[in-house]
């Protein structure tokens, strides 16, 4: 594969520049390069692969059962019959869709049951749901902040975080992926100027499958007056001895967080997000943030499969110590055998560190023909020199799903072998 046949493939047409072209949007040459790379190579795009069944250790990828890594169904809840019916009696009782904001006619006695649920496990007053994560990030974080104020956030926080500051207007000053001595120096640096301040982390960071010092991020929040805000969607469920999540985990009051961000997406085995915080705050984002009010409210059967699988996680926390025992025995399999997983805690999400795209797709690839899906992250994603494979594991997976897993890495990367970077990406 040329330098040159990349650039060409990848360049502008010739009517770039009219009103018409698309081609000039942001994103569009980073993409069309990756994807004529891979065309070139002859190799399969490992991304928008069809999954058929139930999204749970195992899954149909192309026609054939493959042992099921790439899907976030942690405790195994979206395979649940008691869930499975809750979705049901929901659509029985209520229809498929609110067929309105809450504001107007969407209310219904399902969104208030959930949203106690909620607020209650996270030791929060009071819990208001979206219809989805990533819109919970952008509106509640671009409505709580302004052009006056000022986010430091993680810089391995997730899209919806940095869309959310976006939207807001505020200075965002990320800080090097978990360096809280950094996040301080940032934030005593810029306090002064700003009205308001919002410190930004992740419980369980996605990409990294690692987590901050809550203890430190509060007393840091303190003490240069910010807000603290932590994204759990990956903690639910599998941080702490009940799931509690990252303050669980690390003996930390929840109450030093001032809002609780997670998604209804991952461990509730439904689709939505919510906010966990103080009543004021959430009455305030109920009746203004343009995702609650111009936005539907959540569907009847998501908001009943979350709430049936908060109930299940709150009954059965044996789930928890399965995923976490689990978890942690993948990440010391691929350790053992010579692969680097980042920082991970040996909690849901185990990144394997492959660096460039190519050769992440090549491995994908070949796990795939040995009868593993996992998650690929290319660029332009990640940068190129970190581009990884990332496995998530969940409760159901047996001990020899996770052996298998770790073996068949193994011989791929083996059969794999050394793969360049590619020209021009990065
Ligand atoms: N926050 C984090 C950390 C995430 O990883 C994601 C998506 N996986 C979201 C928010 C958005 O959640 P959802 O996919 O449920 O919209």
């Amino acid at each position: 594969l040329s330098k040159r046949r990349v650039a060409e493939d990848a360049a502008p047409r010739a009517d770039a520049g009219s009103a018409r072209d698309f081609s000039t949007l942001p994103g569009m040459r980073d993409y069309a390069l990756l994807r004529t790379a891979m065309q070139s190579l002859d190799l399969p795009s490992p991304l928008f692969q069809v999954h058929d069944g139930l999204a749970g250790a195992h899954s149909h990828v192309g026609g054939r059962a493959v042992v099921n890594f790439a899907s976030y169904n942690y405790l195994g809840l979206n395979n649940d019959p008691r869930v499975q019916q809750a979705a049901r009696n929901a659509i029985d009782r209520y229809g498929v869709s609110v067929s309105g904001a809450r504001i107007t006619a969407g209310e219904r006695v399902l969104h208030q049951e959930l949203e106690a649920a909620l607020a209650e496990w996270h030791g929060a007053e009071a819990a208001l749901t979206f219809v989805s994560g990533h819109a919970t990030n952008v509106t509640t974080i671009g409505h709580l902040m302004g052009p006056r104020d000022v986010v430091v956030h993680d810089a391995a926080i997730h899209n919806s975080c940095t869309e959310g500051v976006r939207l807001s207007g505020a200075r965002r000053l990320p800080f090097a992926h978990n360096d809280l001595d950094a996040a301080e120096r940032e934030l005593a640096a810029a306090r002064r100027g700003a009205q308001r301040a919002l410190l930004l982390l992740e419980g369980h960071y996605s990409m990294d499958g690692d987590c901050p010092d809550l203890a430190r991020a509060v007393s840091i929040a303190r003490r240069h007056d910010a807000w603290l805000m932590v994204d759990e969607a990956h903690s639910l469920g599998v941080l702490g001895p009940t799931g509690r999540g990252v303050a669980e985990a690390q003996g930390v009051d929840p109450a030093g967080v001032d809002l609780w961000m997670g998604t209804l997406s991952k461990t509730l085995s439904a689709s939505g997000g919510y906010i966990a915080a103080p009543r004021d705050v959430i009455d305030w984002l109920r009746h203004t943030a343009p995702g609650s009010v111009y936005s539907v409210g959540l569907a009847p059967p998501l908001a009943a499969a979350a709430l049936e699988s908060l109930r299940i996680l709150r009954a059965e926390p044996e789930r928890v110590l399965r995923l976490q025992a689990n978890a942690l025995l993948l990440r010391d399999l691929l350790r053992a055998r010579g692969f680097s997983t980042a920082g991970s805690i040996g909690a849901a999400i185990v990144p394997v560190m492959i660096g460039s795209s190519v050769r992440t797709a090549r491995l994908a690839h070949a796990m795939l023909d040995r009868g593993v899906a996992l998650q690929t992250v290319l660029f332009p994603a990640v940068p190129e020199h970190s581009a990884r494979l990332r496995f998530f594991v969940c409760a159901e997976h047996s001990e020899a799903d996770i052996r298998f897993a770790a073996d068949s890495m193994a011989e791929a990367a083996g059969a794999v072998g050394a793969v360049e970077a590619l020209p021009g990406l990065g």
